[in-house]
């Protein structure tokens, strides 16, 4: 898609568990080649925003769409194979498998079984295609020495950017990822801030919750700031940091 069409629509989304709105009548458009960052304290609704619009967890009402498409009610398979992956907010990595095998993961959509399933029962062609894709997107994000070594041995800033390259062997149109710098180290977090600048140079367009004020202020182009449940504001960087609901709500002053 051309830089700039709407490429992610959410409309009026809301997703109630029992007595709570975790997602309150929210809206809000993600275009083609920005980064959007959505922020908002502990509890805001921010992972499960993610899990509607992946199809994890769907919307009790209201509309996602997905380069035009209704997506509210297809399964996360469905939506995966349109063009948007995602990390989650606690490392889903096998350890006992290499990076490579990580790596090649993110070429199914499914659970964990039914993605070892198919990497199990793939033709030796494509299991050649999907390694070397898997491969290619590892060197991408600057792990292509280790690929070898299992998973269990990386540090968790290296980690969180395998997960990024699980998800880009998919060639999503759209990245999610869930407060991928939570836990890293400062150099770690500068690392990966270049990775996503580098990723979004590249056309891959980004929507990133994260906790991390300097990282995101430093990183985004726009924000979607969620607070209860609900949208208090959006804007620029330098809007939202200027916004008085949000230093209220959010910075705490
Ligand atoms: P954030 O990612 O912004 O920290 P979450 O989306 O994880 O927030 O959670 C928003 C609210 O929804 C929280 O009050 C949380 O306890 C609640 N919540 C999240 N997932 C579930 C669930 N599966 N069942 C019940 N309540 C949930
Ligand atoms: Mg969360």
């Amino acid at each position: 898609p051309a830089p700039g069409t709407p490429l992610l629509s959410v409309e009026h989304a809301v997703k109630q568990f029992g007595g709570l709105r975790a997602v309150n009548d929210v809206s809000f458009e993600l275009r083609a080649g920005e980064i959007l960052g959505l922020i908002g304290p502990n509890g805001a609704g921010k992972s499960t925003m993610f899990n509607l619009v992946t199809g994890v967890n769907p919307a009790t009402s209201g509309r996602v769409s997905f380069m035009g498409r209704d997506i509210t009610r297809l399964t996360a398979g469905q939506i995966h194979r349109l063009g948007l992956a995602r990390t989650f907010q606690h490392v889903h990595l096998l350890p006992e498998l290499s990076l490579l095998q990580n790596a090649m993961m993110g070429g199914y959509a499914r659970g964990r079984a039914g993605m070892l399933a198919s990497l199990l029962h793939l033709e030796r062609r494509e299991e050649a295609a999907l390694q070397h894709e898997a491969l290619r997107q590892l060197e991408r994000v600057g792990l292509g020495e280790l690929a070898h070594t299992l998973a269990g041995n990386l540090a968790l800033g290296q980690q969180r950017v395998l997960e990024v390259a699980r998800a880009l062997v998919a060639d999503p149109t759209l990245l999610l990822l869930d407060e991928p710098a939570a836990g890293l180290r400062y150099g770690e977090k500068m690392d990966l801030a270049d990775l996503l600048r580098r990723l979004r140079a590249e056309g891959v367009t980004i929507l990133l919750v994260e906790h991390d004020m300097d990282l995101v202020m430093g990183l985004v182009d726009r924000l979607v700031v969620m607070n209860y449940g609900e949208k208090l504001a959006e804007g620029s960087p330098a809007e939202i940091r200027a916004h008085p609901a949000v230093r209220e709500a959010y910075l705490g002053v």
